[in-house]
C-alpha cells in the first residue's frame, strides 16, 4: 500500500520532489541535529492522490492518526487536550519554492477548553487567548474562505480586548459558515490539510507556477510540525535570516528580528521588524546558538541559505532552511566569494547562476549626473531603478500594463493576490513591510526594482492620489524609483543603463572556460556590434540588411529601386545604394575585427518597403503598390526568392560585402570573415544559383576569402539538408520563420490572439516562439543537422532566430551539436552561461538555478 507519512526523521526516497522544500529541509536539519520542533511530512503524492480522487486517498487519514500518536508521544502532550494541548502548524510546502502562494495555518489544536488550558499551563493568558484568535482568524480565512477584512477589520476595533475579540471571531466564523467554530482537533487538522492541498490550485498559486514555468501537476507536500511559540513575552520572537545579503551577496548575517510576535507577522509585512543585531541584545545565548547553527547550514549545503526562526522561552528552534532567493548580483558576488572560500569549485558556480536572471544586471539605473529631488525613501528591496504612471491596483497595473504603458505599482503592501499586477508592473512601492516582506521577495525573484517599507507614503485609495512628504500625486502620473537606494522620486528621472561589475566578469570567465558553444549576436549596426563584443560576442550571427534599407536617406532611393519598371532603371537606384551598404559594412567590419560575421541578404517582402496605397504619391505608384499586395505575405516573395527574381539586389549586395571587406583588410591589415548567408532557401536548385551568382559576383570585386551559407527556415529546407549542403558552407538555423513554418503559426498573428489562449488554457505550456519547441521543431533541426553533416561532415552550424538567447533552447542547441549560438546584444552574457551549464550538464553536474 502507498505510504503517505513520513517523519522528520525518517529518510524516504523521493526527496524534494516526494516531501517539498520545506519537508526536505526539517528533515535534514533533524538529521543534522539542528533544533527543529518535531512533526511529520504528507507528500506531494498524497496531494496528487488527492487532486486526482477528489478526496484523502485510501489509508491517508489512518497514517496521519499514527503519526500524530508518534509525535504526541515526543511531545509529551496531547492532541486537543483541555489541559496541556499539543498544538501544531499545518504548512504548505512544494518541492520548488513559491513563496506566500500557499497557504499556513498555526495553532491546530485550539478550543474554547484547551486555551484555557493553555492559559494556566503557560501562566500566560493573553499568549493563549492570543492564538485562539490567530487559529480562528487563519482557519477561517484558509480554511473556509471567509474574507480576510471582516477579521481585520475586528481587530483594528478590538484589539485590546483578547476575550471580546474570540467571541467576535466567533460570531464571524458562525455568521459566515453557518456553522460554529470546529472544537474538534481532529477535524481541524484534517480541514487544514485539505485546504493546504487546495491552495495547489487557487488562480493566484495558478498564474503563478505559469510566470515561472513551474509544471501545474507537482502538488504541495503538507508538514504538520509541533508549535514553538514566539509571542511568549520578552524571551521569546521570530525571525527570518540569510546567511548572505539577499540583494548584494555581502557575506555576514542579514536579517530581521521581532520579539514576542509569530513568523506569519515578519513574512506578512504586518508589523515591521528590527534588523538582526537587536536579537543579539535581548537573546544572547539564542543568538549565539543561531549563528553557530546557520553557518554550520551553510556549510552543509554550500549555498546561501534563507532561514526561518523561532525562539520560545529562550530556546532556539528552525523553523525552515532553503537556498535564498537573491538578486542576480548577489548570486554573482555569493559564488565568486564561495570559489575563493573553497566552499564549492568554479563548475558549481557556475551551475548555480540563473542565466534569465542576468538579465537583472543589464536593467536601468538612475543616471549619477542628473540631480532630482527624493520625496521620501523606503527600504532598498531589490535593485534597478524604473519610472512609470502610478497604479494603486493590481488589475489596473495589469490593464495599462498590457497596453504597452509603463506602470509603478503603489500598494500599502501587496499580498500574493497582487502577483499579476505586479509582473505586470515596471516596478513596486509599498508603504509597509520590511526586507522579507512579500513585496521584497517577489520582486527581488523577478529581478523588479522594489522599495518597501516606505513609512512616508500616505495613500487614499477612494480619491485614488497618493502622498510622499507632501508631495501628491495622482494615478497616471510618473513616478520614479531605485529599488538600490530606496530612493522615491516624483516625475521623471533620466535612466542609464547599468555597468557590468568584476563578478559578473568572473563568473562569465568561468563559463567561457566550461562551453563549448560560441556565442555570437544578432546586429545590424556598428553600435550593437560593439555593444555585443562588450557582453562576449564572439561574431555576428545574422546581420539582417533590410534594416539598413530604412534609414531615412536611403527609403526613397529603394523605394525608386522597387517602383523600378525596368531593370536598368533598378540597377541605377541599386548604384547609388550600394555605397551606402558598403560604408555600413565597412563599420560592421571593423567593429568585429578579426570575427566572423555573418551577412543575409535581403530578406522581407518588398512591399514593407514601401507606403500604404493611400499615401502614394501618384498613380505609377499607387499601381505598383497594388501590384506588389500579397495575402500572405510572409509566405510570399521573399528570401532568396526575391534574389532569384531580382538578381541585381543581390549583385548589389554582395558586391558592397567584398568591397567593404577589402577595404576594411587594406585600412586595418585585419581581413574580415565574411560569411554571405542567403534567406529562405527551400530548394537545391536556389542555393545553387544564389551560390553562383555569388561567387561571380565576388570574383569581379577582387580576391576576398568569404563563406556561402544559408538559412534553415524551412520544413523542407531540413528534410532535404543533405541536398542543400552540397551548396553551403555553413547552415543558420531561422527558428523564428522555421517555428512559424512548421507550425503552421503567423508570427505576426499568433502571440496576442490564439496563442496567448492556448497558453493560458494550457493547450500549450510554452510559447514556441519564445522557447524552442523542441519535439517538433527541435526534430526538424536534428534532421537537418544528420543529414547536412551527410554530406558535408564539417560544415558549420548555428542558430539565429530568437531561441539563440534562450537558456532551454542553447542547451539543446548544445545537446544537436551545433557550434554556435547567435542572440542580441543583451542576451549574449545568457547565452554564454546558458552554454556552459549545457556542457556542464553533458559532464553530469546539473544547473541549480536557486535565485530568482
Ligand atoms: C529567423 O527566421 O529565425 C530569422 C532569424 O530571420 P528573421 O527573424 O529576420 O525572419
Ligand atoms: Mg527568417
Amino acid at each position: 500500500m502507498a505510504h503517505y507519512v513520513y517523519d522528520f526523521d525518517e529518510t524516504p526516497d523521493g526527496g524534494r520532489e516526494l516531501l517539498g522544500g520545506k519537508g526536505i529541509g526539517l528533515a535534514e536539519m533533524t538529521q543534522l541535529g539542528v533544533p527543529v520542533p518535531a512533526g511529520f511530512t504528507i507528500t506531494t503524492d498524497a496531494c496528487r492522490a488527492y487532486m486526482e480522487k477528489g478526496d484523502f486517498p485510501e489509508g491517508l487519514a489512518e497514517e496521519v492518526d499514527e503519526h500524530l500518536a508518534r509525535l504526541e508521544e515526543t511531545a509529551g502532550k496531547r492532541f486537543g487536550d483541555p489541559d496541556d494541548p499539543l498544538l501544531v502548524s499545518v504548512r504548505s510546502g512544494a518541492a520548488i519554492s513559491m513563496p506566500g502562494m500557499m497557504d499556513t495555518i498555526l495553532n491546530v489544536g485550539l478550543n474554547d477548553q484547551s486555551t484555557e488550558g493553555l492559559a494556566r499551563r503557560t501562566g500566560n493568558e493573553r499568549f493563549a487567548k492570543d492564538s485562539y484568535r490567530r487559529l480562528i482568524q487563519m482557519y477561517g480565512e484558509t480554511v473556509d474562505g471567509i474574507d480576510a477584512h471582516f477579521f481585520s477589520d475586528a481587530l483594528a476595533h478590538q484589539e485590546d480586548d483578547l476575550p471580546g475579540l474570540i467571541e467576535t471571531f466567533k460570531r464571524i466564523y458562525q455568521e459566515q459558515t453557518g456553522r460554529p467554530f470546529p472544537q474538534d482537533a481532529k477535524e481541524q487538522l484534517g480541514r487544514a490539510v485539505r485546504a493546504v492541498f487546495d491552495s495547489w490550485n487557487t488562480p493566484r498559486a495558478k498564474r503563478y507556477r505559469r510566470h515561472n514555468d513551474i509544471p501545474d501537476d507537482l502538488g504541495t507536500a503538507v508538514n504538520v510540525v509541533q508549535m514553538v511559540f514566539g509571542n511568549k513575552g520578552e524571551q521569546s520572537g521570530t525571525g527570518v535570516a540569510f546567511t548572505r545579503d539577499p540583494s548584494t551577496g555581502e557575506p555576514g548575517l542579514f536579517g530581521e528580528f521581532l520579539a514576542d510576535a509569530q513568523g506569519e507577522d515578519v513574512v506578512a509585512g504586518i508589523r515591521t521588524p528590527e534588523p538582526l543585531a537587536a536579537m543579539k541584545g535581548r537573546l544572547p545565548d539564542a543568538f549565539a546558538e543561531f549563528v553557530e547553527t546557520v553557518q554550520r547550514l551553510e556549510a552543509h549545503y554550500r549555498d546561501m541559505q534563507d532561514i526561518e526562526f523561532t525562539v520560545e522561552d529562550g530556546k532556539l528552534f528552525l523553523l525552515q532552511t532553503r537556498s535564498a532567493k537573491r538578486t542576480a548580483a548577489a548570486a554573482l558576488k555569493a559564488a565568486v566569494d564561495m570559489v575563493d572560500e573553497g566552499l564549492i569549485s568554479r563548475e558549481e558556480a557556475v551551475a548555480r547562476i540563473d542565466p534569465g536572471q542576468l538579465d537583472q544586471l543589464l536593467h536601468p539605473r538612475i543616471d549619477p549626473d542628473s540631480t532630482y529631488d527624493v520625496a521620501a525613501k523606503g527600504l532598498n528591496a531589490s535593485p534597478g531603478a524604473a519610472s512609470g504612471a502610478v497604479v494603486f491596483d493590481a488589475d489596473t497595473a495589469e490593464q495599462r500594463g498590457k497596453e504597452g504603458e509603463s506602470v509603478i505599482l503603489v500598494r500599502w503592501e501587496t499580498t500574493p493576490d497582487d502577483i499579476h499586477g505586479m509582473i505586470a508592473a515596471e516596478g513596486i512601492l509599498t508603504a509597509h513591510g520590511g526586507m522579507t516582506s512579500h513585496a521584497a521577495v517577489v520582486a527581488r525573484g523577478m529581478g523588479k526594482p522594489c522599495v518597501a517599507g516606505c513609512e512616508a507614503l500616505s495613500l487614499d485609495m477612494d480619491a485614488k492620489t497618493m502622498s510622499l512628504n507632501g508631495t501628491t500625486l495622482k494615478e497616471g502620473e510618473t513616478l520614479t524609483i531605485d529599488g538600490g537606494t530606496g530612493e522615491v522620486i516624483a516625475g521623471e528621472v533620466k535612466l542609464i543603463p547599468p555597468d557590468i561589475n568584476e563578478d559578473f566578469e568572473t563568473v562569465l570567465g568561468w563559463a567561457d572556460d566550461l562551453r563549448r558553444l560560441v556565442v555570437r549576436t544578432n546586429a545590424d549596426t556598428p553600435e550593437d556590434a560593439a555593444k555585443a563584443r562588450e557582453f562576449g560576442a564572439e561574431g555576428i550571427g545574422l546581420c539582417r540588411t533590410e534594416h539598413m534599407f530604412m534609414a531615412d536617406d536611403r527609403l526613397p532611393v529603394v523605394r525608386e529601386m522597387i517602383m523600378a519598371s525596368s531593370e536598368d532603371e533598378r540597377r541605377s537606384a541599386l548604384d547609388r545604394l550600394l555605397p551606402h551598404q558598403q560604408s555600413d559594412f565597412e563599420g560592421i567590419f571593423e567593429a568585429m575585427a578579426g570575427l566572423p560575421v555573418t551577412i543575409r541578404l535581403l530578406d522581407p517582402p518588398l512591399h514593407e518597403f514601401l507606403p500604404p496605397p493611400e499615401e502614394a504619391t501618384d498613380a505609377r505608384m499607387r499601381a505598383r503598390i497594388r501590384a506588389l499586395h500579397e495575402s500572405n505575405p510572409m509566405l510570399g516573395t521573399r528570401g532568396c526568392r526575391l534574389g532569384l527574381m531580382f538578381p541585381e539586389i543581390y549583385e548589389m549586395q554582395v558586391r558592397a560585402i567584398i568591397r567593404a571587406a577589402i577595404a576594411v583588410r587594406d585600412r586595418t591589415g585585419d581581413p574580415p570573415l565574411v560569411e554571405i548567408m542567403h534567406p529562405l532557401v527551400g530548394f537545391e536548385e536556389e542555393l545553387r544559383r544564389l551560390r553562383e551568382l555569388t561567387i561571380e559576383t565576388a570574383d569581379e570585386e577582387g580576391d576576398a576569402e568569404y563563406l556561402v551559407g544559408t538559412m534553415i527556415e524551412l520544413p523542407r529546407a531540413c528534410i532535404r539538408a543533405d541536398e542543400i549542403a552540397e551548396h553551403a558552407d555553413f547552415f543558420s538555423f531561422g527558428t523564428n520563420d522555421l517555428t512559424q513554418t512548421a507550425l503552421g503559426f503567423s508570427r505576426d498573428d499568433a502571440e496576442g490572439k490564439f496563442l496567448t489562449h492556448y497558453l493560458q488554457d494550457g493547450v500549450l505550456e510554452r510559447n514556441p516562439f519564445e522557447t524552442l519547441d523542441q519535439s517538433g521543431v527541435g526534430d526538424l533541426m536534428a534532421i537537418a543537422v544528420e543529414r547536412g553533416r551527410s554530406t558535408k561532415p564539417d560544415i558549420k552550424l548555428g542558430i539565429c532566430g530568437e531561441h539563440g538567447g534562450e537558456p532551454a533552447s542553447v542547451a539543446f542547441c548544445h545537446t544537436l551539436g551545433l557550434d554556435y549560438v547567435s542572440c542580441s546584444p543583451y542576451r549574449v552574457p545568457l547565452a554564454r552561461l546558458a552554454a556552459a551549464q549545457a556542457a556542464l550538464s553533458e559532464a553530469g553536474v546539473e544547473a541549480v538555478a536557486v535565485g530568482g
